[in-house]
């Protein structure tokens, strides 16, 4: 049972909208949330209207030339605030977020932390906001270009980390000087809802951040239609990215962070141990819902057997468990129905075209694990690119893995996808790890480590994976326009 704080937490969100700096009760349909560990309802979201949504929209396009033209020092201090207030209730807002999306409540807690430090991380980069002067081939000219927020941002995220993916959209456009209008996914709505709380807390001035809540389809759709939003900042899967470009009816700013199918080489000059640890925790965790989740493994044939005896053992080794009851349980529950039944899939198929089962393949077994989406991390081996599992996004607690003689076919094998998120070596060879650092067709490589994505380098994905960038100056950047300023003074003419 979900406990009685968490209950009264969300009992405070439950049916809310957050339009023009205040909640308001959502005047459409009410559709259920459940905690993915127990199937218990824990409250409901309200699906916002289109009237509601024009609401949301105008409150956003009013508030936008004000907050625009604040000092960006002042901006920055609202954000430093906000990151500060949300750090102090780390606690119950990762409650709130394990009781709707099921991953353990100190990983949650970590979530919120990190959406505290993308606050400050942005408040400092509020007021690093540089210009240009670029030379003239004429005398008595000069030209700057100067940046200039893009408008109203309409955010569009989906359930694996509910802070996280909302927060990067949302402290990039405070910072920049956009106001942004945020649809969470319906099925992890009270988290942007906390967060929304604490932007009102910290002082932010209305209409300058929003939250609707409704199905994608109606609630999201709307957004990416409307004309008067000025970029869509999208993350979620490549399906719904492409229908997003597709059905824009106007020209918009887009940034779509979209799904991966990563790759992890495992090479013969490599520590096996540590590839062992990093292939654990980057297929594992989160029960493996991350759009840069190791989902294929490629290891040189001298230390396949004991890479494959190792990460079995390291997978039966952890912990599944209810993640508000065991907060430090190593995987909690599967966010919804949806991703274990496609995990289920998956392995299905790679069993029937020949895999060795080598750790997990069901869920876990007593009462406790009756009533969640629970399964167990598994490890498949001997895999070829006919199985799902090597071909496409599982996005659950399923790994596969092959063997490979030479380092191209390794890299031919890596590249051979429609995605390009992220990828992992683990390697000591320095000829090794420069071939495959130039040789990987992904936006991010990351090298005897597991940890691609830090605030101040760029992140995005390539090919069906997406455009643009979040982290990092780059990431900030989306939010702007340039200008041009072309002066004819005439001094030195
Ligand atoms: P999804 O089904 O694409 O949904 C993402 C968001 O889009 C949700 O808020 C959803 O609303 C909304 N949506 C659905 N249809 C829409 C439409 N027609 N117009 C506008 N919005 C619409 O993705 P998901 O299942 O939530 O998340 C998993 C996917 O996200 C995976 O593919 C994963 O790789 C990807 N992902 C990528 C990154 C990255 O940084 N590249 C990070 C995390 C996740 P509803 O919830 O109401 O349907
Ligand atoms: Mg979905």
């Amino acid at each position: 049972m979900t406990d009685q704080s968490i209950r009264e937490s969300i009992a405070a969100l439950d049916g809310m909208l957050f339009v023009d700096g205040a909640f308001r009760a959502g005047q459409g349909a009410r559709l259920p949330v459940q905690n993915p560990a127990t199937g218990e309802i824990i409250g409901h979201i309200a699906a916002a209207t289109a009237a509601e949504v024009e609401a949301a929209v105008q409150a956003a396009r009013r508030a936008f030339r004000p907050w625009a033209a604040e000092l960006p020092k002042a901006r920055a201090t609202l954000l430093h605030r906000l990151g500060d207030l949300i750090a102090a209730d780390a606690d119950a807002m990762a409650r709130i977020m394990t009781a709707e999306q099921g991953k353990p409540v100190n990983e949650a807690r970590g979530e919120i932390l990190k959406l505290a430090e993308a606050c400050h991380f942005y408040a400092e980069e509020a007021t690093r906001v540089l210009g240009e002067i670029i030379p003239n081939d004429q005398p008595g000219f000069q030209s700057l270009v100067t940046r200039e927020p893009v408008g109203v941002v309409g955010a569009i995220t989906p359930w694996n980390y509910p802070a996280e993916l909302v927060g990067w959209k949302l402290c990039a456009s405070l910072a920049a000087g956009c106001t942004i209008v945020i649809k969470p996914a319906e099925i992890t709505p009270f988290t942007a809802l906390a967060i929304a709380a604490k932007c009102a807390a910290a002082g932010i001035p209305a209409g300058v951040v929003n939250v609707l809540t409704g199905k994608g389809s109606q609630v999201g759709q709307a957004l990416v239609e409307h004309p008067q939003v000025d970029k869509i900042a999208f993350t979620g899967s490549s399906a719904v990215g492409l229908h997003i470009q597709q059905s824009c009816p106007q020209v918009k700013r887009l940034s779509l962070e979209l799904g991966g199918n990563c790759p992890l080489i495992v090479t013969a000059s490599a520590d096996v141990a540590a590839a062992v640890k990093g292939a654990a925790r980057r297929s594992f965790r989160n029960c493996g819902q991350i759009c840069i989740a190791i989902n294929r493994i490629y290891v040189h044939r001298s230390v396949y057997g004991a890479f494959l005896a190792g990460l079995g053992k390291a997978a039966e080794g952890l912990r599944v468990a209810n993640g508000l009851t065991d907060p430090a349980a190593d995987l909690g529950a599967m966010a919804s129905a949806e991703p274990l039944a496609k995990t289920r899939a998956h392995l299905a198929d790679a069993l029937e075209r020949g895999a060795r089962l080598i750790a997990g393949g069901s869920a876990p077994e007593g009462a406790e694990y009756a009533n969640g989406h629970f399964f167990r991390p598994t490890v498949v081996a001997d895999c070829t690119h006919d199985m799902l599992v090597m071909r496409e996004e599982t996005f659950g607690p399923l790994v596969g893995v092959a063997p490979y003689d030479d380092l191209a076919e390794a890299t031919l094998l890596a590249n051979d996808t429609p995605y390009g998120l992220a990828s992992y070596v683990y390697a000591r060879d320095l000829t090794e790890i420069a071939t495959l650092s130039a040789g990987l067709d992904y936006g991010n490589v990351a090298i005897n480590n597991v940890d691609a994505g830090i605030m101040n380098a760029p992140y995005g994905g390539r090919k069906q994976s997406g455009v643009g960038y979040e982290h990092g100056r780059e990431g900030l950047l989306e939010y702007f326009n340039f200008k041009h300023v072309r002066l004819h003074h005439g001094v030195g003419a």
